[in-house]
């Protein structure tokens, strides 16, 4: 029988961890190889602003990339994403619990904690949580492994420290909870995670039994383009056609029809219903996790104004596998159909892709063509901060309205025009030489 060589952390808790992977494995005979991480060697960094997103699992990947580890066991939480070239979650084991606890002198529950308490926390969500309920608190800095986190109590120095509840079960402290916090916790916490490198078969076939993940679907941003089912990309079209569902935007609506999958509205035009931005992260989190292949079809291209790098995000940090399809964006179909280029030589050499809503944030930075998305009950206040920058008011500007759809509608016009124009449908405005049918201005 292997014997495998397991990198972990070297805290108390790490190894209670990896006994806990290897208890579900009785036939697996292992050798740990224990390490400290980065942020294992610099406790004086603080989890509370934005630390690197690796700094408790580089230097174990590093071990199994090198070859010395078969596999590292982790606290999914602190997988950075995406992982590492060459890396993989072999499993992703079921949650524990996945609740934070406060731990604190005299057993006090967080109303209880004198006015202005030292509460040691780790991290940004944490403080957050606290602070809500106890904004008079002063957070601090909470480091170290879970021993020395409950010292900081016991020796006076925080009043109270916030520690995952799973952390203080693992190492049989659950006597030390003083209350169960309500707070909302990182989504893979009480989760633990088996990394290998991607190319080891063997290994994933030990590890597949203890897997949760490699159930579960795979998500596509997908982008639909501006509406024209002949703009679509042929790689959405495949993705369209082998998903299982399909979360749509208004943007896209024109081109779900053609695809059996199911079909769920995620848009939030007013008068339908209106999803907030979380819950549709959740939804496609939902679904994945359910074992369905999820395609989220948005307007034009996913990552231009589109909240695609939110719900990549979203996933990503819950270990779902995504793929991105580009697709054509409003700006690019627009100019197309209007026919005026982006560039051109000697009157455009640079283009700017700009949001026309909210007005209070309407930018004007220096480049040869502005093309405003969402600016269509804004325009005046585009081309008042247009003129109010230098820029000429015999400057061309064109609308396209519903570009490439049956009412699509083209307006041309100029800056001063531009000014007595409000209009809801869904519209693109270039602003530039180009824009115009001859370049003297
Ligand atoms: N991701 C999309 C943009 C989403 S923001 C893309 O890459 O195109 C929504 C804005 O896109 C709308 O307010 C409008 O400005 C623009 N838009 C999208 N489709 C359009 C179309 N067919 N015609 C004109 N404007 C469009």
């Amino acid at each position: 029988m292997v014997k495998l060589i397991i990198a972990s952390r070297n805290s108390p808790l790490a190894l209670k961890q990896v006994e806990e992977v290897f208890g579900l494995l009785p036939k697996i005979k292992y050798r740990l190889l224990a390490a400290p991480s980065y942020g294992d060697k610099h406790k004086n960094i603080s989890l509370l602003a934005s630390p690197p997103p690796n700094i408790f699992t580089k230097e174990l990947d590093e071990i199994v990339l090198r070859g010395q580890a078969d596999a590292a066991v982790h606290s999914a939480k602190d997988l950075p994403y995406p992982l590492p070239d060459g890396l993989t979650v072999a499993a992703l084991l079921p949650a524990g619990d996945q609740r934070d606890a406060l731990v604190s002198k005299n057993n006090w529950s967080l109303k209880k904690l004198p006015r202005g308490a030292a509460v040691g926390a780790s991290s940004p969500l944490r403080r957050r949580e606290l602070l809500a309920r106890r904004p008079d608190l002063r957070i601090v800095s909470l480091r170290g492994n879970i021993g020395e986190r409950l010292q900081k109590v016991d020796c006076g120095q925080m009043t109270a420290v916030v520690v995952a509840v799973c952390a203080l079960q693992r190492l049989g402290l659950t006597g030390r909870i003083a209350e169960i916090l309500p707070f909302p916790t990182h989504p893979l916490q009480g989760h633990l995670a088996v990394t290998t490198r991607a190319d080891r078969r063997d290994l994933l076939k030990i590890f597949r039994p203890l897997d949760t993940h490699r159930a579960w679907g795979r998500a596509a941003l997908v982008g639909a383009g501006p509406g024209d089912p002949l703009l679509l990309t042929r790689q959405a079209d495949i993705y369209l056609r082998r998903t299982d569902v399909i979360f749509y935007d208004d943007l896209a609506r024109t081109i779900v029809e053609d695809y059996a999958a199911r079909k769920i509205y995620a848009g939030k035009r007013k008068g339908r219903q209106a999803h907030t931005q979380e819950t549709i992260n959740e939804k496609l989190y939902q679904a994945v996790r359910a074992g369905l292949n999820v395609a989220r079809l948005k307007g034009g291209d996913p990552f231009i104004f589109g909240r695609g790098g939110e719900e990549l995000e979203y996933l990503q940090r819950r270990l779902v596998t995504v793929d991105v399809v580009p697709g054509i964006t409003a700006a690019s179909a627009a100019a197309a159909l209007a026919k005026i280029p982006l560039t051109k030589r000697g009157q455009s050499a640079s283009v700017a892709l700009l949001s026309g809503h909210p007005a209070s944030k309407i930018k004007v930075p220096a480049a040869d063509t502005l093309v405003y998305y969402m600016a269509g009950t804004t325009l005046a206040e585009v081309a008042a901060k247009l003129l109010r920058s230098g820029q000429p008011p015999r400057l061309p500007a064109i609308c396209v309205l519903n570009a490439s759809l049956p009412e699509q509608r083209i307006i041309r016009t100029t800056l001063q025009e531009l000014k007595h124009l409000k209009i809801k449908t869904p519209l693109i405005l270039i602003v530039g030489r180009t824009a115009g049918n001859d370049a003297e201005i």
